[in-house]
């Protein structure tokens, strides 16, 4: 990187305003994390870093702050809409380059991730955003990776900046369903969500010709309204297919403002979370259809992953006798990933496989001994009755630590508020 150039920053008042706006950038999850902090010399503050997947597969750190939270729109979840009595703050195109450019300098992160609260209008945001993106760009010559969210109903100029000087560009769809959409985001419309989505699509693929750089991604609250895990599932496929979407973050919702308009929780539903992350990636990952893993208005299954509950509501096509199952079976098999399908592939080359052999290949077979045969040997119980495999799969749930880890969550989360 060339030299800073010289400006005038007031320290404490930057540091006040990086605790402000990082903590009121942490509820936006278009990111793979966000709960995680940096200090450090001379900016001894915390502030937020979220990690996030970078279109060549890296996992980067990115300093997650919001340009302004003084915002003119009132969604109903939000804790920086206008009604709400909270700290109000904004950076300076200045003092986003300078902080960047001194975390980046101290290895802290490897990039931005850039949103903002809609001051005055959409436009005049995306202008602030944009000035500050361009010019950590241009004048601090910034090379590291920046995540742009693009404001709803933004001017199409300003998406074509966006995508210029942003590696990703995300704008929020915010909520699966569009009748109950108006109500709780009375300031935005379906469209000027959909429009800009649509439009920054385009330009993506005339800019990178396909190759796999840049993208979009996009959040979406969950448990804010009615919808089914099936409707969201739906949702995030229709997004992947027709928008190119690279990532749909969900996102738990946190009864923050206790409105009347939405649900009174006091935890977050954040297992439910994890089994859509889950869930979507069967359908990034494993080519899953949507309506294969849920039937219409069904939900996701707290006791089991995703793709157990589809192997349990399956059983007439298992078991698959692992010697000839072919790729696509082997990865359907509750307990065997793609990497385990592949070094299955491998071995069964040389010979055929047994109970042992998978064994040694380090893939455990507690689970998956009732989905498949070996050399058509059975190694589960012989029953016709779902119910009893549920209950010994139940044993077995590879995710039982994590599970626990998050109803502990959602237990500090309603001490704090937070997540
Ligand atoms: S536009 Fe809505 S979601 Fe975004 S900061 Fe304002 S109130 Fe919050």
């Amino acid at each position: 990187m060339s030299p800073v150039p010289t400006i005038k920053i007031n320290h404490m008042d930057i540091i006040e305003k990086l605790e402000i706006l990082s903590n009121s950038a942490k509820y936006d999850a278009s990111c793979a994390s966000s709960k995680s902090y940096i200090g450090g010399k001379g900016l001894k503050s915390m502030s937020g870093v979220c990690h996030s997947w970078a279109g060549d597969g890296r996992c980067v750190s990115l300093l997650k702050i919001l340009l302004t939270n003084m915002c003119e729109y009132d969604c109903k979840y939000c804790i920086n809409r206008k009604s709400n009595n909270i700290k109000r703050a904004y950076f300076t195109e200045d003092e986003i380059c300078y902080l960047t450019t001194e975390f980046y300098k101290r290895n802290y992160i490897e990039g931005l991730f850039l949103s903002s609260s809609v001051m005055k209008n959409p436009d005049y945001t995306m202008e602030l955003m944009i000035s500050a993106v361009k010019m950590l760009r241009n004048k601090y010559k910034f090379k590291g990776y920046i995540h742009l969210k693009i404001i709803p109903s933004a001017d199409k100029k300003f998406i074509d900046e966006a995508i210029k000087y942003a590696d990703r560009v995300s704008v929020n769809i915010e909520l699966p369903d569009s009748n109950e959409f108006q109500d709780i985001c009375p300031d935005k419309t379906r469209d000027g969500i959909i429009k800009p989505m649509l439009y920054a699509r385009d330009k993506i693929n005339e800019r990178y010709e396909k190759k796999f750089y840049g993208g979009q991604s996009t959040q979406l609250i969950v448990g804010a309204t009615p919808d089914s895990d099936y409707s969201i599932l739906k949702l995030s496929d229709s997004l992947y297919k027709k928008i190119n979407l690279k990532r749909v973050y969900y996102s738990a919702f946190i009864n923050v403002n206790n409105d009347e308009k939405l649900p009174a929780i006091s935890t977050p539903p954040l297992l439910r979370e994890h089994r859509l992350y889950q869930a979507d990636w069967l359908l990034r990952m494993y080519k899953f259809r949507f309506d294969e893993i849920l039937d219409e208005n069904e939900n996701l299954n707290n006791a089991f992953d995703p793709k157990t509950q589809w192997a349990l509501k399956n059983l007439d096509l298992f078991p698959f006798e692992i010697n000839t199952a072919s790729f696509e079976e082997l990865i359907r098999t509750p307990g065997i990933g793609i990497l385990g399908a592949k070094k299955i592939i491998r071995a069964r080359r040389f010979s055929k496989l047994s109970i042992e052999d998978l064994k040694k290949l380090r893939i455990s077979t507690k689970k998956l001994i009732y989905f498949v045969t070996f050399s058509g040997k059975y190694h589960g119980i012989k029953t016709d009755n779902p119910e009893r495999i549920k209950e010994l799969v139940m044993e077995y749930r590879q995710d039982g630590l994590f599970d626990t880890r998050l109803l502990d969550m959602t237990e500090k989360s309603a001490n704090t508020g937070e997540l």
